[in-house]
């Protein structure tokens, strides 16, 4: 079984300090105010800075965050609408490569990422209401609230990498 959440992390998170005892409506709040936050984090810059311990550059980070909540919010509407629990893992590195995450312009990597958090913010909303549990091929069940500070998670990390990019 593929290792997850605190367990792969550490609580708080051994990197990023993520505090992994947030409550599920915490984690909706900080996903709704991503865009802002990455807005701030990375306002005045181009997006194709990057590190040397890194693949990824500032703009990747961004597509990144935006593609998980798009799969995941999308997952749980596919649960919650036809009781088909079963869902794959996905492959994050293989679709950094299909979809050019390092050529990606920053401005588009935020407008997507605006559009994500929003459609994210209304499906987790649905699946936490709804008692929505998956069954992940590689984790087992999780439950919306799992995926919720899972996802929150993913976001408040890659801000860290992005933050280490341009420190
Ligand atoms: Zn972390």
């Amino acid at each position: 079984m593929e290792l997850w959440g605190a367990r792969l992390y550490g609580d708080p998170c051994r990197q990023c300090e993520f505090d992994w005892s947030l409550s599920p409506d915490d984690a909706v709040a900080l996903v709704r105010d991503l865009p802002a936050r990455y807005e701030r984090l990375v306002e005045g810059r181009r997006g194709d800075e990057g590190h040397p311990d890194l693949a990824w550059n500032v703009a990747a980070y961004v597509s990144h965050v935006t593609d998980n909540l798009r799969n995941w919010a999308e997952r749980l509407v596919g649960a919650r609408l036809t009781d088909v629990r079963s869902v794959p893992g996905y492959d994050a590195d293989l679709l950094a490569r299909a979809r050019s995450y390092n050529e990606i312009s920053l401005a588009g990597a935020l407008w997507s990422l605006r559009g994500a958090a929003e459609a994210w913010t209304e499906s987790m909303s649905l699946a936490l209401e709804d008692g929505t549990v998956l069954e992940h091929a590689g984790r087992g069940p999780q439950r919306a609230e799992d995926v919720a500070r899972n996802n929150a998670h993913d976001a408040v990390h890659h801000a860290w990498d992005i933050q280490r990019i341009l420190a």
